[in-house]
């Protein structure tokens, strides 16, 4: 057996060869380049899939958090919620408009961020939550929406990882004021480079990030905001509406790729599975189990030819860039047990059975002898 990749991107985007090779001939032969017809049509496919009014493409995820933060004029002297667990990208965007983020734990099972643990961080500087749809499971956002209504605040939706996630039927991506994505390549509706996206029902914020992504200038050369240069490219746009009407049927590959290690992992040695909360969907975008052999568990599989990849191994409060926090070990201890424990096996669309089956007798065999 050959090796089998955590994931795949050649295999994953060969796929479309063809189609990318004549959206490329469209693209040169129209000689636009910046903000044009390809990333306008990509914004109305992207908003339609998740069912939502608007949709601004934007240079990356990141970017796409940081605008989300200015629209909604949130910066020095504010609080925003985040979860503990995350990847680092959901605190640097309130850290970088001048707010604080004020992490709040996880749940153990689903590891999204718990909601019972919201209200107790919400103070009269609180003026927003994001919640992250981590590993690819919509958020409990029901009740964040609740929660955020009481107290008046915003939900920002970081949907980097659970493009086509649903939550009680209403995509991830859909339910914040503003809602932040990310088209790295690695994610599921991944680009060949650099690209982010903004979903709003709320044509006011619709408008004020579209002037804020273009140097805040709505009409050339007249400044009306301090904005940034932060586009989506024509060519990704392409690109990623070409891979935007294949998203749904990557997604159930995965489910259907996640069902086998569900059934064929439950009972193997100290594996715990992930679980989803009631009402809400995941499309999988990492498969995390946890062990407390995942040094030993990576390095057997790594000796076999199997990817596998830590997400995260060192959550954000206690990463030397946050060390002006102050946090020190135990202020987070599930982000941390969740940090010291997890493991993301392969899962990706075009992954054949015979690979998973592979990688399911490895780790059997690494349990059971
Ligand atoms: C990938 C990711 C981001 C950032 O996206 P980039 O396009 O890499 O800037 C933000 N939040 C989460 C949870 C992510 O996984």
């Amino acid at each position: 057996m050959p090796e089998v990749k955590y994931l795949d991107l050649k295999r994953i985007n060969t796929c479309f060869e063809n189609e990318f090779k004549n959206a490329f001939q469209d693209f040169l032969n129209s000689g636009w380049y910046i903000l044009g017809k390809k990333v306008e049509d990509f914004e109305k496919d992207f908003a339609q899939f998740t069912q939502t009014q608007y949709a601004i493409g934007v240079a990356n995820g990141l970017d796409a958090i940081i605008l989300a933060l200015k629209a909604l004029e949130i910066g020095k002297g504010h609080e925003v919620i985040v979860p503990s667990n995350t990847y680092i990208a959901t605190w640097l965007a309130v850290s970088y408009v001048g707010a604080t983020p004020i992490p709040v734990e996880p749940n153990i099972e689903t590891y999204n961020i718990d909601v019972t643990k919201i209200e107790g961080k919400i103070t009269d500087k609180t003026k927003a939550i994001i919640p992250v749809n981590l590993y690819g499971q919509a958020a409990e956002l029901d009740k964040i929406h609740l929660i955020a209504q009481k107290y008046q605040l915003y939900v920002i939706e970081d949907n980097a990882q659970a493009q086509g996630a649903m939550c009680f039927n209403k995509p991830a991506g859909a339910w914040g004021d503003i809602n932040a994505t990310s088209f790295y390549p690695g994610k599921n509706l991944g680009a060949l480079g650099d690209g982010g996206a903004i979903t709003t029902n709320r044509l006011e914020l619709y408008d004020k990030v579209k002037v804020l992504r273009n140097y805040g200038s709505q009409k050339k050369y007249y400044n009306e905001v301090l904005g940034v240069n932060s586009r989506l490219d024509e060519l990704q746009a392409a690109f990623l509406s070409i891979k935007l009407k294949k998203l749904e049927q990557d997604n159930q590959e995965r489910q259907e790729l996640a069902k086998i290690y569900d059934t064929q992992l439950q009972g193997v040695g100290d594996i715990v599975l992930p679980k989803i909360a009631q009402n809400c969907t995941s499309v999988y975008h990492i498969y995390l189990i946890r062990t407390k052999k995942r040094e030993q568990l990576q390095a057997f599989l790594n000796e076999k030819g199997i990817g596998t990849l830590i997400h995260y191994p060192i959550p954000p409060h206690l990463q030397k860039a946050y060390s002006d926090l102050g946090y020190s070990k135990n202020d987070f201890p599930i982000a941390e047990e969740i940090a010291n424990t997890c493991l993301s096996l392969p899962l990706f669309p075009t992954m054949s059975f015979d690979e998973q089956n592979w990688v399911i007798q490895k780790i059997k065999a690494f349990y059971h002898g």
